[in-house]
């Protein structure tokens, strides 16, 4: 199968298009001391073994540049901080114990004597990305390979399978570690008996029968560390039935009540404009897919209205046509394009799905074919890398924590040469990526 040849077990980074051994990146655990303690060092170069030893220069040593220490600098940057606004160049982020401590200018920034400092030649730093809509990524490799291709958060929307809530959040403790992307967690689909995803693929949900039962289920979620709520409105449009279950009026408003209580927020899965209407009356804040069928200006206007963010997994839908032989993504992409110039806010999030037997490949990592679909909807490269970082942040309910490059945030950054806003090709290649400061990989690369 196509996804577990990319990604199973595999330690290296396979979405840049670039082999790269996990042997010449630097553990993000390393406990070596810098290699260079000069004060007037730029850079503190590490010398590793050749990338490609099939490579024609397999000789040349590689010249790595990238922290090794905890507290550093990134000098001669340009920022483009994720709030949507103008890069800033010539600049400097100073990062302590994982944590962004300063954003500016060179010019206005005095450095720390002695701090390490790692000149960029003018490569552009850009806030981890998030990818807010993944299943199936309960794997600290898979994690792993997220962040080292640039994706430094990402959440998972439903475990499938018959398995304890209790289990999914202490595996998703787990799972994580050194140089892994963050893994925020909503553990299973919340909704009424048959509904979907149990009436297409079977698979066990949270069952609410009355509101009672929503406000007990939100608060076991909550105590035992869901980042946010997922639930369904879903009568089977997008798989061509009709009919299927899903929460009543009642149920659904105090589902979102409940959660805003424990300050969660609600994405549900919607895919018909009828659904869509139901879950914004209920109050959420944001859907997991775009609307598969043409949505009407009035509608358009409702989303914008109502502040309900939108993930539009363009990639889904791109394979789900080519398994099905459905033709949905030209509808999915004039509805993103519809939504985004009334001024919706959008969020990137893919539907990375890793259950086995689905032998399609969703990108690892970098969401490249995402970015490339949202591009073709009309958003420019600086609204798609808001919508993957500050939107993403938001909608996944860590915006206090990361999604932009400012003063306080974990200093989750990628590092790409050349410009993004001119070029988005350069996301796919990071020289590095740091999680809370750690170098999680793409580092040691020929470049
Ligand atoms: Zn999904």
């Amino acid at each position: 199968m196509a996804f577990a040849a990319a990604c199973g077990g595999t330690e290296e980074a396979t979405t840049a298009g670039t082999s790269v051994p996990a042997s010449s990146i630097p553990a993000a655990t390393s406990t070596e001391p810098p290699t260079d303690s000069e004060p007037s060092a730029e850079t503190s170069p590490v010398v590793t073994e050749p990338v490609d030893p099939l490579s024609t220069e397999a000789s040349a040593p590689v010249v790595v540049e990238a922290p090794t220490s905890a507290t550093f600098a990134l000098v001669d940057a340009r920022v483009i901080d994720g709030t949507g606004a103008e890069p800033l160049d010539d600049a400097v982020v100073v990062v302590r114990d994982g944590v962004i401590t300063e954003v500016g200018l060179e010019a206005d920034v005095v450095l720390d004597e002695g701090i390490e400092r790692i000149g960029l030649g003018g490569a552009t730093v850009l806030p981890g990305f998030i990818n807010a809509h993944v299943h199936e990524v309960y794997d600290t490799d898979l994690l792993r390979t997220f962040a080292e291709g640039g994706v430094t958060t990402v959440c998972d929307l439903n475990r499938p399978g018959d398995i304890g809530i209790e289990e999914i959040f202490a595996a998703r403790e787990a799972v994580q570690g050194p140089g892994t992307a963050r893994l925020v967690a909503a553990g299973k689909f919340v909704t009424v008996e048959g509904g979907y995803p149990d009436a297409f693929f079977g698979d066990a949900v949270l069952v609410v029968d009355d509101v009672e039962s929503v406000q007990r289920l939100v608060g076991e979620l909550a105590d035992l560390g869901a980042g946010l709520i997922k639930t369904s409105f879903e009568s089977g449009a997008l798989f061509r039935q009709t009919g299927w279950p899903v929460m009543d009026d009642e149920m659904a408003s105090a589902l979102v009540e409940a959660a805003h209580a424990r300050s969660l927020p609600v994405i549900a899965h919607v895919t018909g404009p009828a659904d869509l209407e139901r879950a914004i009356d209920a109050g959420v804040d944001g859907i997991a897919h775009m609307i598969a069928q043409p949505m009407s200006g009035e509608l358009v206007a409702r989303v914008v209205e109502s502040g309900t963010f939108v993930v539009p997994t363009l990639e889904l839908n791109h394979h789900a046509d080519q398994i099905a032989g459905w033709n949905d993504s030209p509808i999915v992409l004039e509805n993103l394009r519809l939504l985004h110039a009334a001024g919706a806010t959008i969020v990137l999030g893919t539907d990375f799905d890793g259950i086995p037997g689905y032998d399609v490949a969703f990108d690892v990592g970098m969401p490249v074919r995402e970015i490339d679909l949202m591009s073709h909807a009309g958003m420019s490269p600086m609204e798609i890398i808001v919508a993957a970082t500050s939107n993403a942040a938001t909608a996944c309910n860590v915006e206090t924590v990361t999604g932009t490059v400012e003063v306080g945030k974990a200093a989750d950054l990628v590092v790409v040469d050349g410009d993004p806003l001119t070029d988005l090709g350069t996301l796919a290649d990071p020289r590095f990526v740091l999680r809370d400061g750690a170098v999680t990989g793409a580092a040691g690369r020929d470049r």
